[in-house]
């Protein structure tokens, strides 16, 4: 089996040191015998930079490559999606050069060599980015890419320690998304029972609630707030669920406050003990990392796979590798990649705790792992500039304040002008659907007292929904994302009021 070959516990077991001499020598393979020769991108710029792919051969000589980022896979002329020129696109004379390419015809045939380079090269799947602002980016699979979704899926399972027996439901929104596909193939990877819903834009909210009454799952992988929501729901309708045990997020970021809701619905639908856990992944990475349960500890951070890819976490400014435990952005250089590649990308992500090679305490794992919350680059600065009310406001910290106050279910901020007047003052509107029975003062003052404690500024109105409204607010199962924070202020003046801005950190700028 090809899988059975690639097991994480064969890299797992090596020390820090080990692991990047073998990053090293499988980034020189990586880019000698596929990128540079067979990526119209890559080809174009070792020549024209100059740069042997033989002289990189460790994981510190990967400096010597320019950063790629959002805007490398665009035309700067239109905008347009430079897709073709990051494909990998075999040149069949240099294959028919290669000697394992002459073993194996030797020995299997010319047609068998002939559909191993076609199960190797040949695109079959899309995924894309879903940003709001720009033009999608298309990420092209090769079956070999397939076999590595399956392979991440099955680690990811690893990690979260769910068990083959386990009935799991995907309730991802269904779309050329990485993470619908990455939990589908999870499922595939490690062999077991996944039911994929489709999400909310599928079957709506009701019929999410009506299989996880149906199917019973052991396990939910999907976005945190949906997740939420169809809890919530299966709760109202007095739903028994006693066998969740593992909830495996992705898609947002994951606050504290949230996790102990999930556990506390879960409890209320008869559920035991149940570990939620967080994933991060992005579309060129085409793989997910998982958190391993931390048994109510602090979170474990995401564990990553080092014979699948480089990560590198940078100072932003100055483009330099931090070291290991200081904050910083995020940079990804795939090692075993085919279709869409691009190296050393720029994800804009910035992660507070960097990255360790201790060994993970929870589970023991060797591999590296991203520490701490992760946050965009774009939105930080954006932030740091633009003010609300005259005040600097950090909306990453702001969304971690209310999502941390138990009485609030679900929330909404909303920046907008007074009397829709330009010209006037900017007011705050926070959209609240309470989740407990306390007096509505009480929780309006507790809201107003963190806000003030995080921002130095208070929300001039605090309006109260339940829970269906606030649903629709944050448009669940139309967008992809979920409106947390909308900036209306442009807005003023302006009739139609459904042109809304959404400045949270799930857009990708
Ligand atoms: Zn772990």
């Amino acid at each position: 089996m090809y899988l059975e070959n690639k097991l994480s516990t064969h890299w797992d077991s090596l020390s820090a040191d080990e692991l990047r001499s073998r990053q090293g020598r499988r980034l020189h393979h990586f880019l000698k015998n596929h990128v540079v020769p067979f990526s119209a991108h890559y080809g174009n710029l070792f020549e024209e930079a100059g740069i042997d792919p033989d002289g990189i051969r460790t994981v510190e000589d990967l400096s010597a490559l320019p950063f790629s980022s959002k805007r490398s896979l665009i035309s700067e002329a239109d905008g347009t999606p430079l897709t073709r020129d990051f494909v990998l696109v075999p040149d069949e004379k240099v294959l028919a050069k290669r000697p394992s390419t002459i073993v194996r015809a030797l020995t299997h045939g010319r047609s068998a060599v002939k559909t191993a380079f076609e199960k190797e090269y040949r695109p079959i799947l899309m995924t894309s980015t879903t940003g709001r602002s720009a033009e999608p980016i298309p990420f092209l699979y090769t079956q070999h890419d397939l076999d590595n979704l399956a392979l991440t899926g099955r680690r990811l399972m690893e990690v979260c320690d769910s068990r083959p027996d386990f009935r799991h439901l995907n309730l991802f929104p269904f779309a050329p998304h990485l993470a619908f596909w990455q939990a589908h193939y999870a499922g595939i990877g490690y062999n077991t029972f996944t039911l994929s819903t489709g999400g909310g834009k599928v079957m709506g909210t009701e019929g999410n609630v009506r299989l996880l009454g149906k199917i019973n799952p052991d396990a939910l992988i999907g976005m945190p707030t949906f997740i939420y929501h169809v809890l919530q729901v299966a709760v109202e309708k007095g739903l028994h669920c006693p066998n969740i045990r593992r909830i495996v997020l992705g898609g947002e970021k994951v606050p504290e406050g949230l996790r102990r809701k999930l556990r506390t619905l879960c409890a209320e639908l008869g559920s035991g003990k149940v570990e939620v856990m967080a994933t991060y992944g992005f579309t060129e990475a085409k793989m997910a990392f998982p958190e391993c349960p931390s048994n109510g500890g602090e979170a474990t951070g995401y564990h990553l796979y080092p014979d699948l890819g480089i990560v590198e976490v940078i100072d932003p400014d100055t483009g330099k590798v931090v070291p290991d435990g200081e904050p910083g952005e995020v940079v990804f250089t795939p090692l075993d990649s085919r279709g869409s590649v691009v190296l050393r990308y720029r994800t804009g992500d910035l992660i507070s705790g960097g990255i360790t090679h201790e060994e993970c305490p929870a589970c023991g794992g060797k591999m590296p792992r991203l520490m701490g919350r992760i946050s965009r680059v774009s939105d930080v600065r954006r932030m740091n500039i633009g003010k609300v009310k005259g005040t600097l406001v950090n909306f990453n910290e702001l969304e971690h304040v209310l999502d941390d106050l138990a009485d609030v279910g679900t929330w909404q901020i909303e920046l907008r002008k007074r009397n829709d007047d330009p010209l006037e003052s900017d007011e705050i509107v926070v959209h609240v659907a309470p989740a407990s029975r306390v007096e509505r003062e009480e929780i309006e003052s507790r809201i107003s007292e963190r806000f003030a404690a995080a921002t130095e500024i208070r929300p001039n109105r605090i309006e109260f929904h339940d829970a269906a409204d606030l649903r629709r607010r944050h448009g669940v199962g139309k967008a992809l994302k979920e409106e947390k924070v909308i900036d209306r202020r442009d807005d003023a003046a302006v009739a139609d009021s459904n042109t809304s801005t959404p400045v949270s950190h799930h857009e990708l700028s």
